[in-house]
């Protein structure tokens, strides 16, 4: 019996990794413009850290990670999203201690026992960038931007910017007793989850897509209506940066994030073409999780990207990402002799920067053409007994047929006047 890949996984095969070059390429080059530094942390971390970085009443931390003992009995995750990996290195690495703000972006593996279906998979691929040090709603701003400005050069159009406030703890705890006022009554007719989040987590209540409960739950009181005034001026600066920038948004209430130290701005940005996993961008600030992990009080805000839903986005939208170039020079030839020359030549052309090939398989004079074509060759180098006598090669334009006589201790800079 072959073996399968797991169920959730999947392969990036020749065929699309260009795809997935192009999209890392263009994200490194916006967040360099944006002034943001890569960051890189291990693949798996101490199963605590998720725990208290991500929130033992979220769905990934209670269902959804791989953790297992390794052989030192350490408990052990493998990364289930970016952000608590990047904070534990910042305060690891005293990343604090420079000029701040810091601000960092990354591109992470991210593995979550989920049900797998179109835009979900159990280990799927993220864009992410985290800044730390600045309370400012202008860097609440600029984190968006980056997102926009990423799929704006991407030339996706048709997203929706969905922005929040769930405010600070000082106001959402005296939200917490209004929602939790209004949700007594309501607490039977609601579905387990929401029963189990009413004590440790209510403001997630918002959350649940069971029908029943969102029939229930019409006029649920929301954080955007009790927002304290500070919080208030923030999400208004916030809105102002926006707008300044040029980026449209919407105001959608029922966006959470139900962690007391996620804060103020939550967003969202929604692809409406890709079905159910319509969100291809979540983030918001945690002013206090630097500080929950053990770090000084540190504010922070960042956004997490799915590479796959981006994908599956462009492909909806009938985006064609570049196909790389073609070979530059496939070298053919008839003979053994010509078959050595050709050995010499191609490692020379490839030390010299230069993209060639020749054939491994025997083929046929013809079928190495064919091979050449295939290639994408820009140019094929033609070798056979006669040239070599001669000490020229024969040079063919693959999109002309053009052919050339030139000698062999020229080539070099024949090539390069072509290419
Ligand atoms: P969703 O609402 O789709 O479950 P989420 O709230 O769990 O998303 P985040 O934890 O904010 O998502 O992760 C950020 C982004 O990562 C998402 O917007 C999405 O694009 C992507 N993502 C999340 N889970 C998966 C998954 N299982 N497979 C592929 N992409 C994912
Ligand atoms: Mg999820």
């Amino acid at each position: 019996m072959s073996i399968k890949a797991p169920r959730g996984t999947k392969d990036v095969l020749p065929s699309d990794a260009y795809k997935w070059n192009y999209v890392e390429h263009l994200f490194r080059d916006v967040c360099t413009r944006f002034g943001y530094k890569e960051i890189r942390t291990p693949i798996f971390e101490h199963t605590e850290l998720f725990k208290r970085g991500v929130g033992e009443t979220t769905d990934i931390v209670q269902k959804e990670m791989y953790s297992f003992e390794d052989n030192g009995g350490r408990d052990i995750t493998l990364k289930p999203e970016g952000t608590a990996p990047v904070v534990r290195s910042f305060i690891e690495n005293k990343l604090y201690a420079d000029t701040q703000p810091t601000k960092l972006f990354y591109i992470t593996p991210c593995f979550r026992y989920e049900r797998p279906q179109a835009g979900r998979l159990r280990a799927f691929h993220q864009f992410g960038v985290e800044v730390f040090g600045a309370i400012n709603p202008s860097v609440d701003a600029e984190v968006i931007g980056i997102a926009m400005a990423f799929y704006k050069a991407l030339g996706i159009s048709n997203l929706e910017l969905r922005i929040n406030s769930i405010g600070c703890p000082e106001c959402r705890g005296k939200y917490n007793k209004i929602l939790k006022e209004y949700l007594k009554e309501k607490l039977p007719k609601l579905c387990k989850t929401c029963q189990d989040r009413y004590e440790r987590n209510p403001m997630r209540i918002i959350d649940c897509k069971v029908e029943s409960c969102k029939e229930q739950l019409k006029d649920i009181p929301l954080m955007i209506d009790h927002i304290c005034d500070a919080c208030k001026e923030d999400f208004e600066k916030l809105k102002e940066n926006l707008s300044l920038m040029d980026i449209e948004y919407v105001v959608d209430p029922n966006i959470v994030r139900g962690l007391d130290y996620y804060t103020k701005t939550a967003f969202e940005i929604v692809s409406n073409e890709i079905g159910a996993q319509g969100t291809v961008c979540g983030g918001g600030r945690y002013d206090r999780l630097v500080e929950e992990l053990g770090g000084p009080k540190t504010p922070g805000i960042g956004f997490g990207m799915g590479i796959e839903r981006l994908l599956l986005t462009l492909q909806n939208n009938n985006i064609e990402i570049p196909k790389p170039k073609g070979l530059d020079i496939f070298i053919a030839t008839i003979g053994e002799r010509a078959n050595k020359e050709a050995v010499r030549l191609l490692h020379k052309l490839r030390l010299e920067g230069i993209s060639a090939d020749k054939d491994h398989l025997n083929r046929s004079i013809k079928a190495q053409f064919k091979y050449a074509n295939k290639l994408n060759a820009s140019y094929t180098i033609v070798i056979g007994d006669d040239e070599l006598d001669k000490d020229v090669v024969i040079l063919k334009n693959m999109e002309t047929s053009e052919q050339t006589e030139i000698q062999l201790s020229n080539i070099m800079r024949e090539l390069k006047e072509r290419l």
